[in-house]
């Protein structure tokens, strides 16, 4: 089966001990996976975990919108520039933490889309309780974004359709496991399978059977296993279109091979729909 997980925080603390070993476990049976970061410190780490087949993203949380300022938006630049950092993220709004003030996560949010719209990179976007002012913004920052992942979807099939019609990826995590989430896997089978992801989160939010556990990013192989019979497609079939997703949103070639500049391929794959 081959897969991909397309969404997480390998740096984070919880991997402090074992984090070579965890990193060998996951590459020995995905074919890739993204590293995300959430403020400067983890997104330098993300990029410091770069190597074959671990990719990375720069971006500052709306956990943390409140400190972003001229400094934090130069210093996402030029993590941006360091090779394998592929996108921006984690970015968004966060209504149901609201540890920043709102006024001030959708500043944020705006001058990091204005970012990754000037240097042509896919977002990563989170989005809890914020559907329709996440939307509103995405939309007047789409024509320039080459792609856009909504991950760790955790919204309803409505707004999954909303998302695909404007063009976006909805990525799932462990969570559309859980026995009380069929409203996640209502949403999971709006989506397209041309336009699904699939995502740890890890160390959060670990699938049946090791939640409440530490998550690692092999778990993806259960959460496309059951988002596969949702979509009454074959796990293979399942990840050999999701990681072709991955790849199309993500720029992959593009991102490893050129300049930002010059991802126009990646603004195909965003504007064909
Ligand atoms: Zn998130
Ligand atoms: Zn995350």
């Amino acid at each position: 089966m081959v897969l991909v997980d397309t969404h997480c925080h390998l740096q984070a603390n919880q991997f402090q001990e074992d984090r070579e070993e965890v990193l060998a476990r996951a590459l020995a049976r995905l074919d890739w996976l993204v590293v995300v970061g959430d403020d400067l410190p983890t997104s330098s780490l993300a990029a410091d975990l770069v190597r074959d087949r671990v990719y990375a993203t720069a971006g500052i949380h709306p956990y943390h919108a409140s400190n972003v300022d001229s400094e934090t938006l130069d210093e996402l630049r030029a993590l941006l520039a360091r090779p394998g950092v592929i996108a921006l993220g984690e970015i968004g709004l966060d209504y149901f933490h609201e540890y920043s003030p709102r006024v001030d996560q959708a500043r944020a949010f705006e001058q990091q889309l204005a970012l990754a719209g000037e240097l042509r990179k896919p977002v990563v976007i989170h989005n809890r309780d914020a559907d329709a002012d996440t939307l509103a913004i995405l939309r007047n920052h789409s024509e320039r974004l080459p792609g856009c992942i909504m991950h760790c979807f955790g919204a309803d099939a409505a707004f999954a359709e909303q998302c695909v019609d404007t063009g976006f990826y909805v990525s799932f995590a462990g969570n559309v496991t859980f026995p009380k989430a069929e409203k996640l896997r209502e949403a999971a089978r709006a989506v397209p399978l041309e336009r699904l992801l699939v995502e740890t989160d890890a160390p959060y939010l670990a699938p049946l059977p090791h939640r409440g556990k530490r998550c690692e990013p092999w778990h993806v192989e259960l959460t496309a296993r059951a988002l596969a019979v949702e979509k009454g497609v074959s796990p293979d079939e399942f990840g050999a279109v999701t990681t072709a997703n991955a790849r199309r949103v993500y720029a992959l070639e593009l991102a490893v091979e050129t300049p930002p500049q010059a991802s126009l391929l990646g603004l195909q794959a965003c504007c064909e729909q």
